[in-house]
């Protein structure tokens, strides 16, 4: 089987949350099957709710779909390096493989900070696959946050 992103699609899930005036962060869910079973942007200023980021939120429905609290055999792309609590929520998920475009200096949990993935206590890691359409990623985040300081 090819490879085939689904980056573009995490990416319009970005744009969304941030015409929504969400940091823009998107996420797609693709089943065993090769199909997109869940999207989502960042809710958290929606909902009010810190933990509402694009990960958790489609982890949550695609979970919900499948009537399952795992998501064996599941791949997640998402437009921004997981934070601590979403990459602990991926390997709870037993998630297969995770693709991510810009890395978070800032937050992130995967490839610095926490590393999740590294840690002992980390039961499932994910195949982890970062840099795919990260200067795409990174423009939509710089422009947010130049558009709020401004
Ligand atoms: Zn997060």
């Amino acid at each position: 089987m090819t490879f085939k992103s689904h980056m573009d699609a995490a990416l319009t899930e970005a744009r969304a949350a941030a015409d929504r005036g969400e940091v823009p962060v998107g996420a797609v869910l693709i089943g065993p099957d090769g199909e997109i079973v869940a999207r989502a942007g960042n809710r958290t200023r929606e909902m009010n709710d810190p933990t509402a980021h694009a990960e958790v939120l489609a982890i949550r429905e695609a979970c919900a779909a499948l009537g399952s609290e795992r998501l064996t055999g599941h791949d997640l792309y998402v437009t921004l390096e997981p934070c601590p609590m979403c990459a602990a929520a991926i390997s709870f998920a037993r998630i297969r493989r995770l693709y991510y475009a810009a890395s978070d200096p800032k937050s992130g949990g995967v490839a610095q900070g926490a590393r999740i993935f590294a840690h002992p206590q980390c039961h499932h890691a994910p195949e982890v696959y970062d840099g795919i359409a990260a200067p795409e990623a990174e423009d939509l985040l710089k422009a947010f946050f130049n558009a709020r300081r401004g």
